[in-house]
């Protein structure tokens, strides 16, 4: 693939909503900023990598081997049956607000009446936000485990965890102060295997990794890492304050369940816990990103280049919390948001009235 020069700012990605309508009033305007980003140096064949020519029905035919493909296939707009303006003022407001919205807010925004296409929709750009091979954690890492998620224990009453799920967090350490990156994934369990799966998978090997004490975190050391391991006694005995043992998982785990009880307002089901932690990651590592519509654009350029998201995969295993999945003749029906031009209609009423 040829590497792009960054990305430009009201050239390669809408600066405003204002700049944001103006380049996206229909689906066939849409549609042409997908295959843009898709395939920059003009088409390539999927399947062979060779180029070839634009058919008449919007589909492109390969030079080569003769498939026929279109810009959505193999992508996670396959088959949608929900239009692209949709899809793009979903991305929008899924990218450019701060903390992200809940599908209740979506279907809001968009007027569909499927709360369940708003919800698929965020769960299937969600999807797409963790990017095969991207560079793992390095430096000096910080890595704790701890519940998110699911109600408040005060309203359930006594120490019911409820649906809290068991996630790990690592987050790097920045030079003088602050921090880094951060990664966050559910764990089945505390377990050795399980911590060192994560942060094998997570953390570049030679970095530091600071963690407590638990047996857990014992094998990091024989998996090339040099393993820091701290406990509140040796911290008082070296002059430290204990409390301030791991700040970086604990600060990024009190901003991640306020985000969850704020965007979402805690209605967030362990099945799909994964799914959010990788927003939350998502939005936590580009925090000081200062142009909202990039992030619109990265979204949109990971959703080109990762594979359908099927109905039947988000659903495995828990259903949307709202209502059951209504009938397949109106799911995922939602009209276009092309609009004509509204002929100014708030001149319309001194035309009756004079
Ligand atoms: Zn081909």
């Amino acid at each position: 693939m040829v590497a792009m020069e960054s990305p430009h700012a009201g050239r390669d990605y809408p600066r405003s909503l204002g700049e944001f309508q103006a380049w996206f009033p229909t689906d066939a305007d849409c549609l042409d900023y997908l295959e843009w980003l898709r395939w920059p140096e003009g088409f390539a064949c999927p399947t062979c990598g060779h180029s070839g020519w634009r058919l008449g029905d919007r589909r492109f035919m390969c030079s080569a081997c003769g498939a026929r493909t279109s810009v959505t296939a193999g992508t996670i707009f396959d088959r949608t049956r929900t239009p692209l303006t949709v899809w793009f003022t979903a991305c929008w407001h899924f990218a450019t607000a701060k903390d992200g919205i809940s599908a209740r807010s979506l279907k809001r925004v968009l007027a569909i009446g499927s709360y369940q296409t708003a919800w698929a929709m965020l769960h299937r750009l969600r999807s797409v936000l963790v990017r095969p091979g991207r560079d793992l954690l390095a430096g000096t890492v910080e890595v704790d485990e701890t519940y998110i998620g699911g109600e408040e224990p005060e309203l359930r009453g006594g120490r019911a965890k409820g649906k809290k799920v068991l996630t790990v967090i690592a987050v790097e350490l920045r030079e003088p102060g602050g921090f880094g990156r951060c990664r966050m994934a559910p764990l089945i369990d505390a377990s050795g295997t399980s911590l060192e799966t994560f942060v094998t998978q997570s953390v570049n090997p030679g970095a530091t990794v600071i963690t407590d004490g638990w047996m857990g975190y014992h094998g990091l050391a024989k998996l090339g890492y040099r393993h820091d391991r701290r406990s509140p006694r040796a911290a008082r005995a070296s002059g430290e304050d204990p409390n301030r043992l791991l700040r970086a998982p604990h600060r990024v785990a009190s901003l991640a369940k306020r985000w969850l009880l704020g965007t979402h307002q805690g209605s967030v089901d362990g099945a799909h816990m994964n799914n959010y932690l990788n927003e939350f990651v998502f939005r936590f590592n580009r925090r000081r990103s200062r142009s909202r519509g990039m992030l619109f654009y990265r979204v949109l350029e990971l959703a080109v280049q990762h594979g359908p998201v099927r109905y039947q995969d988000l659903i495995a295993t828990r259903r949307p919390r709202e209502k059951p999945p209504v009938p397949p003749q109106t799911h995922g029906c939602s009209p276009s948001l092309e609009r004509p031009p509204a002929d100014r209609p708030w001149r319309r009423r001194s035309i009756h009235s004079g």
